[in-house]
């Protein structure tokens, strides 16, 4: 027999347990589903310095099992697993957990998050675990004193860059154009690192090194008259050039746009489906922070606890 709830939340960022808190103090019986990465990105990052309520700031773990706690405090069912197919055709929806588990739900908040981004070179699968990373916080201790580059111009990669510096001997910041799309306050934090030396037009053609990464060859100005390749010796090689949202499962019934983010109607977290409400990463281009990710999660709750008192269920 199915297991039937009132309201299923899948995953376990900001935005998923904020729902969890908000959908169990109104007595909604919350489950929630984990997922890959329990605790979501904010996991792999250390400082959290722009959560408002924590003045001298807080690692992105502790800030997790903290509203993992708030969570559970209320009630709410935290289990670990992976949604493995979703059929939303038609009320109540049927969500497949782990290939075998159904959970049939009046209500459903999706809050899978984003996944970070490679360049879809076959080097970076190649040295996997063996100087590739997407995870700067989580990998860069393996770098002290050694010289790493990262990839990107945005925000992530500046931050990471900044971070490694603190560990690495050298960080070269490879960027694609010649400007950073970082905000200021980051771009000023790089530019003003002596240990981290900025390339910009270059892209990368692929990684060198026996069985671990020991350079990348580069292509500075591609196209121009003046291309010209370049090679940096490296011993790790960092990805930071975005995010693509865990959205694929459910795409078949929920509107998303060209990259994969939920469309929710403006202001709101209502999908095209009826009680099917989406938050955090997963629908939002735009901000992607823990605090807007957590703002939407407390809209997905109530507007789950509004529908289910409308249709009386
Ligand atoms: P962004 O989309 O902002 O930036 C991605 C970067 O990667 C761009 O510089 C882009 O280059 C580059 N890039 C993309 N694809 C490739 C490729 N194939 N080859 C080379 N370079 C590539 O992503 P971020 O993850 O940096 O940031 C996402 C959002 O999160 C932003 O809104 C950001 O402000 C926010 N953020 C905020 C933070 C904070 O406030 N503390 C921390 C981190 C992120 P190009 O510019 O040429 O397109």
């Amino acid at each position: 027999m199915n297991e039937k709830v009132r309201c299923l939340i899948i995953g376990s960022g900001p935005a998923g347990y904020t729902a969890a808190i908000y959908a169990s103090r109104a007595n909604l019986s919350p489950v929630l589903y984990e997922g890959m990465q329990p605790g979501g990105q904010l996991t792999t990052t250390t400082e959290v310095e722009n959560f408002p309520g924590y003045p001298e700031g807080i690692t992105g773990p502790e800030l997790m099992e903290d509203l993992k706690k708030q969570a559970t405090r209320f009630g709410a069912d935290i289990r670990f697993g992976m949604v493995t197919a979703a059929d939303l055709s038609s009320a109540p929806y049927k969500i497949t957990i782990d290939g075998e588990k159904v959970i049939e739900t009046q209500t459903l908040i999706i809050s899978t998050g984003a996944t970070a981004k490679y360049l879809g070179l076959p080097d970076e699968t190649k040295y996997a675990g063996s100087g590739v990373s997407a995870c700067a916080t989580c990998d860069g201790f393996f770098y002290r004193k050694r010289k790493v580059a990262v990839v990107g111009g945005g925000d992530t990669a500046a931050e990471e860059a900044a971070y490694l510096a603190n560990i690495a001997e050298k960080v070269y910041l490879i960027v694609r154009k010649d400007y950073l799309r970082a905000s200021k306050i980051m771009q000023e934090r790089v530019m003003g690192n002596p240990k981290i030396e900025i390339l910009f037009e270059h892209e990368t053609l692929g990684l060198t090194g026996d069985m671990v990464v020991q350079g990348a060859d580069l292509i500075k100005r591609r196209g121009k008259p003046d291309e010209e390749k370049v090679h940096i010796e490296i011993d790790g090689f960092f990805l930071a050039i975005g995010h693509t949202p865990n959205s694929q499962i459910f795409k078949p019934w929920v509107e998303t746009d060209e990259t994969g983010y939920i469309k929710t109607i403006p202001g709101t977290p209502k999908t095209n489906v009826e009680g099917v409400f989406a938050a955090g990463d997963v629908a939002d281009p735009h901000y992607k922070q823990a605090i807007t990710a957590a703002g939407t999660g407390c809209q997905a709750a109530i507007e789950a606890e509004r529908y289910l008192s409308e249709k009386g269920l």
